[in-house]
């Protein structure tokens, strides 16, 4: 068990399982983007070390770049907007992969890909660490998923707990009394 601020938060994932599905998922990149130059753009922050390991198993020739995304709230409208910060290259006619931490009511994976779409690209497909299914509120097709886990909080592997415990190596989850 681990504490970060006020909460306890207990291993869930390990290292090594981490890694073995991630090189099964750079397998797959590869054999689907051989040939297609692919543009991966990261999703700062949560995704980096996800990447950092997705990356260094992907042999096909690609390009990758980092985003970050704010949200606002905008005048009239029924939620948050998310603005992509960062994204200098053009992605038109470009087969575009996103880079994900974690997928949870799937809304800022919708916006995103909608946007994408928008600006031209060729094909937007997701390469998510973890998806909730059970908050999943968006119609949002999960390409590349490493696993699907249960409606809790986690930290670790670049995930965060307000901005703590994204160095941790394993993904850890919410201590709750009771559920553990
Ligand atoms: P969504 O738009 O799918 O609801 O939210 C996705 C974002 O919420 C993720 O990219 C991540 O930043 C954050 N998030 C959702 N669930 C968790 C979680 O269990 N732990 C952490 N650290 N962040 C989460
Ligand atoms: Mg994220
Ligand atoms: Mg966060």
């Amino acid at each position: 068990m681990i504490t970060i601020k006020d909460k306890t938060f207990v291993p869930f994932l390990e290292p090594v399982e981490l890694e073995k599905r991630i090189v099964e998922l750079a397998r797959e990149l590869d054999k689907d983007y051989e040939g297609k130059n692919p543009l991966f753009i990261v999703v700062l922050k949560g995704a980096f070390l996800f990447a950092a390991e997705l990356f260094k198993h992907l042999s096909t020739p690609c390009e990758i770049t980092f985003v970050r995304l704010s949200s606002y709230e905008s005048m009239g409208s029924s939620g948050r907007v998310k603005q992509i910060i960062g994204l200098e290259e053009s992605v038109q006619d470009r087969h575009v992969v996103i880079v994900e931490d974690i997928v949870d009511t799937g809304l800022t994976m919708a916006q995103l890909t909608a946007q994408l779409s928008g600006q031209g690209a060729s094909s937007v497909e997701i390469a998510t660490l973890l998806h909730k299914p059970d908050a999943l509120r968006e119609d949002v097709r999960i390409r590349y998923l490493g696993f699907k886990i249960e409606n809790r909080f986690v930290v670790g592997f670049g995930l965060d707990y307000e901005e703590h415990g994204r160095n941790l190596a394993g993904i850890h989850v919410l201590y709750e009394k009771g559920a553990e």
